[in-house]
């Protein structure tokens, strides 16, 4: 009697987080030195520069430093899934 071994090939999956960035409203009060609250109605933060330099930190719009402006992150789950290659196809 033979014996028949099955090999089941399950396919790859793997997931990653993929995590979003982004930057809103700026919330620097301008009339902090006089005690009162003023914003400059700063809509979102636009990099004032390319990515890696001081000035990418700095808000084109309103000039203020990325910290001022409100932050929020997303994480995004990515699915990637290989089904396994059918050989009897
Ligand atoms: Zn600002």
């Amino acid at each position: 009697m033979k014996k028949r071994q099955v090999v089941v090939k399950t396919g790859k999956s793997s997931s990653s987080v993929v995590r979003n960035v982004r930057y809103f409203e700026c919330q620097k009060n301008h009339a902090a030195n006089i005690g009162g609250y003023a914003v400059d109605g700063c809509r979102e933060f636009m990099a004032g520069g390319e990515e890696g330099t001081g000035s990418a930190l700095m808000c084109a719009a309103c000039g203020c430093h990325r910290n001022f402006h409100r932050k929020e992150v997303q994480n995004e789950v990515v699915c990637e899934y290989t089904p396994p290659i059918d050989s009897n196809a």
